[in-house]
């Protein structure tokens, strides 16, 4: 795959600040937020999307859900409720082609999204 600036991000190569890394995964925040609050978690392996995935990452995604799930809480999200989603392609408004979950929470989110 080509790289982009999350695999860079992914590999500690960018200034950007994390709210959480582990040996799998990382989550910081979108550059570009589209509620109170919005992060990003991808995984440093490199993906370039659900799309892609097959039997050997299962562990891997499960790990990915259980991080967004604990970022929320980080976040105070756990209460209000939030949204886990990941975008795939370009129909599904993928801009980014490194495998990432968004965490969007803090305010009511409208549904259908657009
Ligand atoms: P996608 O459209 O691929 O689902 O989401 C990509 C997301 O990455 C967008 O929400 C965009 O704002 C965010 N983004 C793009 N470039 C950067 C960056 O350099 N740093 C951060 N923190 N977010 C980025």
């Amino acid at each position: 795959m080509t790289d982009t600036i999350f695999g860079a991000i992914a590999r500690g190569e960018t200034e950007v600040e994390l709210v959480f890394q582990d040996e799998r995964a990382v989550a910081f925040r979108d550059i570009s937020p589209q509620a109170p609050v919005h992060l990003l978690v991808i995984p440093r392996q490199s993906l370039v999307s659900l799309a892609e995935v097959g039997e050997n990452d299962t562990e891997l995604l499960g790990h990915l859900l259980q991080v967004c799930a604990r970022v929320a809480r980080q976040e105070g999200l756990e209460d209000g409720g939030y949204r886990v989603v990941t975008n795939v392609g370009g129909d599904g408004g993928q801009s980014v082609f490194h495998l990432h979950l968004h965490v969007l929470g803090g305010r009511a989110l409208g549904w259908p999204p657009g």
